[in-house]
């Protein structure tokens, strides 16, 4: 194999084979292929894309990489959730322990920061002591004895991936079709699944800001999906503005928790319902998705899904009485209210900014070397559509130094659009797509 020709063929607009996929991926895995081949084949792919056979043969191999969860003697469904990436979103926290408190069995292979958006793996790691790196016995044992483990991508369990991923955010090459799909595809059909529901997020904030991209996606996830048995449900949901409040490693867990103990964000609180719901049909403990919120929110008013939360952390070796007092999570030694400049209504709240913004101030990577503050970010308390007085408190801004809160400021300077009239905003669930085809959900209201 002569990587500089496939780079030169994939640039020209040609197609990769199967197999010249599976041997390049290997051979990247076991550190035979340089950095440098892949970033530049990667951004040959942003711009000529990859078909749909290139784009299961990348699955296939990232997949064949390492080895699958095996839950042959598990008699439970498993059922996972995945996003396709955003700002604020938080929304694994708090299903992990709902859907596994209510008996269907929950292995999350989650990911870190991408691009603008945060990620699973680093809210964890926000908790003291949380081990996200887990061994596959580890991972099994766990999903076996408590119903659910969050963990990440290792050099046992889809390592093409985990390394795909960290360069893909370092080059720039996030923003591609098959290259999510494939990603996000390779680690949940390591979990051997019974069922996925996928949350395509739209709008700005997202990585493809465009309907019929975001359908697309999640198109070829459903198709990928009914490739290997497992079959997936997406639904589309708003990303031109943070979900929930808390937009920070740290400061998304203490969001996290909030929901868990029966309090929390109503935007939040509702995509977070709409998945589980979907999550509990497909593991069919639940007869109808009306059913299914009860459950949630039975689980949730009953502690069962705070307890189920304390179990996992204290399973992966964190400090499990963070989920009791969130106040012994990471706390930025610098703290400021960000005030309205101006009375109006808020126009915009843009998450891209806000997401680069966390990184600007150390919560984030802008190499793959970087090593992340998870107290760092902020929370914004305002959203589009909603009047504001000159000198009201739209959020709060949390650094490690006073530059920091400089920074912070005028991140949300560019983030946060007030004008005198409002704007269209998208509606927090707008569609639902399955192996069936799309269904426009609309609730109306943003
Ligand atoms: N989530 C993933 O796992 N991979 C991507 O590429 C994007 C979101």
């Amino acid at each position: 194999m002569i990587v500089p020709r496939l780079i030169e063929r994939k640039r020209d607009g040609g197609r990769l084979e199967v197999d010249e996929i599976r041997e390049l991926v290997q051979a990247y895995a076991h550190d035979k292929v340089p950095e440098y081949q892949l970033a530049a084949l990667l951004m040959a792919i942003y711009f000529k894309g990859l078909d749909r056979d290139e784009m299961d043969a990348l699955m296939e191999a990232m997949l064949e990489s390492g080895k699958k969860l095996d839950f042959s003697r598990l008699p439970l469904p498993r059922i996972d959730k995945h996003s396709t990436g955003g700002v604020g979103d938080k929304t694994s926290l708090i299903l992990a322990p709902v859907i596994a408190s209510l008996g269907v069995a929950v292995p999350m292979m989650s990911g870190r920061g991408l691009g603008h958006t945060g990620g699973t793996l680093d809210k964890l790691e926000s908790i003291p002591g949380f081990r996200t790196a887990l061994s596959l016995e580890e991972a099994q044992a766990q999903v076996a004895r408590i119903g659910c483990a969050m963990l990440s991508q290792t050099d046992e369990i889809v390592p093409a991936d985990r390394k795909l991923y960290a360069l893909r955010d370092a080059t720039a090459t996030v923003e591609v079709i098959p290259l999510i799909a494939s990603s996000i595809m390779s680690k949940k059909i390591a979990e051997s699944l019974t069922g996925l529901v996928i949350d395509v997020k739209r709008g700005s904030g997202s990585f493809l800001p465009e309907l019929d991209d975001e359908i697309e996606l999640a198109r070829a996830i459903i198709d990928l999906g009914s490739r290997h048995g497992c079959p997936v449900i997406a639904l589309l949901t708003a990303m031109d503005r943070p979900l929930g409040e808390a937009c920070g490693n740290a400061l998304e867990v203490v969001e996290a928790i909030d929901v868990l103990r029966g309090g929390g964000p109503l935007d939040l609180i509702e995509v977070t319902l709409a998945l589980g719901a979907e999550m509990l049909v497909l593991g069919a403990v639940a007869t109808s998705r009306e059913a299914a919120r009860e459950m949630m929110h039975d689980a949730i008013a009953s502690g069962r899904a705070l307890a189920k939360l304390e179990e996992i952390v204290a399973a992966q070796g964190g400090d499990a009485s963070v989920v009791r007092q969130p106040a012994k999570l990471p706390r930025a030694r610098h703290e400021t209210g960000y005030l309205a400049k101006r009375t109006g209504i808020v126009q915009r709240v843009d998450p891209r900014t806000i997401g680069y913004g966390i990184i600007a101030l150390g919560g984030g990577r802008t190499t793959m070397e970087d090593t992340v503050d998870p107290s760092v970010g902020f929370v914004v308390s305002v959203k589009p559509g909603v009047k504001v007085e000159s000198g009201h408190k739209l959020g709060t801004i949390h650094a490690r130094n006073k530059e920091g809160l400089t920074t912070g400021a005028s991140v949300l300077d560019d983030a946060i659009l007030i004008g005198d009239s409002a704007v269209a905003a998208l509606p927090l669930i707008s569609h639902r797509v399955t192996a069936r085809g799309v269904e426009v959900v609309d609730q109306g209201e943003p």
